[in-house]
């Protein structure tokens, strides 16, 4: 009786704000993808497809959502949802008309040429589109004249390498240019591989497509290796990261025990957000601190890091740190006096807080406690994002890039793919843009791992009991626009 009452509540807004016989308010907030104005009236060739002739439901109903709450207590809104993604059984596209592009842009991250791929042989095989080009070099590509045709041959073996076969770029985001560039070539599905910054120029492009009233389509597929969009699961490289985190850490734990207090630090990715880390430090065993950027640190004094360093070398004879590339970067701000540099697409650089936290911890041990230590530092971080994905990412492209080309063919458009809760699902660009997704301290994973490290908190306790750490830190992290070196 309750799924009959949201099932009207999905397709009858004036319905907002019921409550259902247990209690539980039946209000919703949908977050729908935009059509492009007309609505799509073309049969959908997978109506003929072999792959899909077995399927039991072929096509997904343009009313089925996904809520972006799965638990939903008492007395509390239903909350937001997103239209399911899925093939429909009308499209907007003929696939003889449909000029395709792709464009990969920002830094690289294992499992971008799968995506790649995937959006090509997606488009050819399912819905017979064969006019697909590769622009080359990020935004920049699209007003250069840098372009290839894309073919299911031309792309067969790319998901076997690291990197983009597209090439990418930062900056050269100039939205006239790039628009006047889809309306002059004819294109009218535009396929956008990239992080937050790529997404805010998807964005800006679909904002700039529907001024002009083009009937053109604008895919957003979101890439970071940090894990750090909101609304979706887990973005795409995510797994491969931590998998390949987790040699470098087997082979910090390898030379630290190796020699006389050892004292292992690996430095990994996480800007804003401490996945990697956290999820690397779970899932190796070896680790004795993970500092994250959520979460504050300190050195001197009780309770402080190297209290803790020198409590385990005594113990154990031996100690390794992980660290995300974005925590305490304050601190390195301060004591190497530098001026914020940038990167072309207006990103704030980061300082190498891996050399820092290794010397400050020489330092200490070598000049202040008169004890030797043997310090071996690891940067693997280069080398994770090169990779090619492993193969759960693999699968998880492929349902992206197949989820994108459905959307885009059914005429959505200035959307975002993505699992919400473990369905994929369109969300609006800008919902992926507003915030970002970070560790959050008062959750239970980051508790897992406190216990399984059984290192400091770093933190008073009624502040986390108040709720003030995250709040702060979301705030402190909002204020910032960090990359990589
Ligand atoms: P990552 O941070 O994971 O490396 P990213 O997509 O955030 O990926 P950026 O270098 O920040 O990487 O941006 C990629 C592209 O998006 C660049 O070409 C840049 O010009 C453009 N871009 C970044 N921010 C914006 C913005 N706010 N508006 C329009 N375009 C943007
Ligand atoms: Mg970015």
């Amino acid at each position: 009786r309750r799924r009959s009452a949201i099932r009207a509540q999905v397709s009858d807004p004036s319905r907002c704000r019921e409550t259902d016989d247990d209690g539980f308010v039946l209000e919703d907030v949908p977050h729908l993808t935009n059509f492009i104005p007309d609505l799509p009236s073309y049969p959908n060739p997978l109506h003929k497809s072999q792959a899909y002739a077995i399927v039991k439901q072929t096509f997904v109903s343009p009313e089925d959502v996904v809520a972006e709450e799965i638990v939903v207590q008492k007395d509390s809104p239903r909350g937001v949802h997103f239209r399911r993604a899925g093939p429909r059984e009308k499209v907007y596209f003929k696939s003889e008309e449909v000029r395709a592009c792709v464009v990969t842009c920002g830094g690289l991250c294992p499992g971008i040429n799968t995506v790649i791929r995937e959006i090509v042989c997606g488009l050819n095989y399912m819905y017979g589109v064969d006019d697909i080009l590769g622009i080359e070099g990020g935004y920049r590509g699209f007003y250069s004249k840098n372009t290839l045709q894309l073919t299911p041959k031309v792309v067969n073996d790319i998901h076997k390498r690291g990197g983009t076969f597209l090439r990418t770029s930062r900056g050269g985001h100039d939205t006239q240019k790039i628009v006047d560039n889809i309306q002059d070539r004819g294109i009218n599905q535009v396929y956008i591989i990239g992080g937050d910054g790529t997404q805010k120029g998807a964005a800006l492009i679909y904002q700039e497509v529907e001024k002009r009233g083009l009937q053109v389509a604008v895919a957003g597929i979101p890439k970071t290796i940090d894990n750090d969009i909101a609304v979706i699961d887990k973005s795409f490289g995510f797994d491969t990261a931590v998998e390949e985190a987790q040699r470098a850490i087997n082979a910090a734990h390898v030379e630290v025990e190796s020699v006389e207090n050892g004292v292992g630090v690996v430095k990994l990715m996480g800007r804003y957000s401490g996945f990697i880390a956290m999820f690397a430090t779970l899932a190796s065993r070896d680790v004795d601190c993970c500092l994250i950027p959520e979460s504050p640190f300190y050195l001197e004094g009780k309770g402080g890091l190297f209290e803790f360093v020198e409590q385990r070398l005594k113990e154990n004879g031996h100690v390794v740190i992980v660290l995300a590339e974005g925590a305490g970067q304050e601190y390195v701000a301060q004591s190497m006096h530098t001026v914020n540099e940038r990167d072309a697409s207006g990103n704030r650089l980061l300082l190498d807080v891996g050399l820092w936290l290794s010397q400050q911890i020489k330092d200490h041990f070598t000049k202040v406690q008169k004890m030797a230590i043997n310090m071996k530092y690891i940067d693997p971080t280069y080398m994770i994002r090169a990779i090619p994905s492993n193969a759960s990412d693999n699968i998880y492209c492929t349902l992206l890039a197949q989820s994108a080309v459905h959307g885009a063919m059914a005429g959505y458009t200035g959307f975002t793919v993505g699992p919400v809760n473990s369905r994929h699902a369109y969300i609006p660009i800008s919902r992926v843009t507003e915030t970002q997704n970070i560790v959050k301290l008062t959750d239970r994973m980051w508790a897992r791992l406190l216990a399984s490290t059984n290192q400091p908190s770093f933190l008073n306790s009624d502040e986390v009991m108040l709720g003030k750490v995250d709040r702060a830190i979301i705030e402190q992290i909002n204020n910032r626009k960090i990359t990589s070196i």
